[in-house]
């Protein structure tokens, strides 16, 4: 049987997706040859890499507009450095914005390297809301912010105003919802959460940015250097560019970002009014940060947490743990995922308050 699948990442992918992939690992468009046994130089994996950097511009609508595609490799983890070493110069300050694990571990990691700010952060109340009215200082070399924290459940809806470039970690949330894009400068996210599988990462950037870096970088550190050499400087994660390729076509195919933004919102509206109306749950994230990708909440007695367990147990829900160092519960409700699983957890959810609320 099918699981509902709600896992915080590698997470859900589309059937189909999953079927293309498959299908191309056994014998990539009839060649006779598997996708992960052809070279990358093969003219064919070439057409794919540049269609899914082109597809990523075009769903964004940043087609046109100055910026650079790329799938690098390292997760988001690799990310955190590899800003740092473009765009902290050697007197400069990078501003963070702290509102969850990953931006935490996005600072530290910027620290080993240079000088940094926080910026704002929510750690003293737990990490469960959107700090506001964040004042930038207008010296930075650039301001770091995470668009949705996975762990915690809470989700920026407005970006703060400021001249200085704007970087931002949109791993859980990237193509979920429409926003303005050019807003950035740049944009990073691992692929396993909302654009494919691990192995790869996204990254869009603002060519303007990197014209102004005059310091010398290790080439594989070097955003400017996998620009010139189109995203292949060296071997590509070729498997997770497919599925990649793979999952931004199908989001093209199901109306593109402004689609599975309403989609979203439907999941999102559900899984939040039952954790509201349950007598047996509560949502700790503040109401108005809540991320419509991953929807946090906490039994009021966890003694019962056996009984709840085995109930998403036998109807097939599998990865709605909480984050180990979170606790509780958590739904991932990614783009892939349909409405009819959410409205199963709704049942489960329903179903245990009847038996032991
Ligand atoms: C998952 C996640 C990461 C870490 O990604 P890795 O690929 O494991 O390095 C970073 N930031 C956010 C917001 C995430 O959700």
């Amino acid at each position: 049987m099918k699981k509902h699948n709600f896992s915080s990442g590698p997470s859900i992918l589309p059937d189909e997706v999953l079927q293309k992939a498959a299908q191309a690992v056994l014998n990539f468009n009839d060649s006779g040859l598997s996708l992960i046994e052809i070279s990358h130089r093969d003219p064919t994996f070439v057409h794919i890499i540049n269609s899914a950097r082109n597809q990523a511009l075009e769903l964004l609508k940043l087609k046109n507009k100055g910026y650079s595609a790329l799938f690098l490799q390292g997760g988001a983890s690799l990310e955190f450095v590899r800003v740092t070493y473009n765009l902290l110069s050697a007197n400069g300050t990078a501003g963070y914005i702290n509102t969850g694990n990953w931006s935490n571990n996005a600072q530290n990691e910027a620290s080993y390297f240079g000088k940094i700010v926080e910026v704002a952060s929510s750690k003293n109340k737990n990490y469960s809301y959107i700090p506001k009215n964040i004042q930038v200082p207008s010296n930075l070399d650039y301001l770091h912010i995470t668009s949705n924290n996975t762990i915690y459940g809470t989700q920026f809806k407005e970006f703060p105003q400021t001249d200085v470039p704007l970087v931002c970690d949109m791993s859980s949330d990237i193509f979920s919802r429409v926003l303005d894009f050019t807003k950035f400068d740049l944009i990073y996210a691992c692929a396993q959460k909302n654009a494919g599988t691990s192995g790869v990462n996204l990254v869009i950037v603002k060519n303007e940015l990197l014209e102004r870096i005059k310091k010398t970088i290790p080439n594989i550190m070097s955003y400017k250097k996998h620009i010139e050499k189109e995203s292949m400087y060296n071997t590509p994660s070729v498997f997770s560019v497919y599925v990649s390729y793979l999952t931004l076509n199908w989001l093209k195919d199901s109306g593109g970002v402004a689609a599975m933004e309403r989609k979203n919102r439907a999941k999102a509206n559900l899984i939040y009014s039952e954790i509201d109306r349950n007598n047996l749950f509560f949502g700790n994230a503040v109401v108005e940060d809540r991320s419509t990708m991953n929807a946090t909440f906490f039994l009021k007695d966890e003694s019962l947490a056996a009984h709840f367990n085995t109930l998403c147990l036998k109807e097939g829900i599998y990865g709605i743990n909480g984050h180990r160092t979170a606790g509780g519960y958590r739904a991932s409700i990614y783009n892939a995922l349909s409405i009819t699983s959410v409205q199963l957890l709704v049942q489960v959810m329903q179903h245990f308050e009847t038996k032991f609320g």
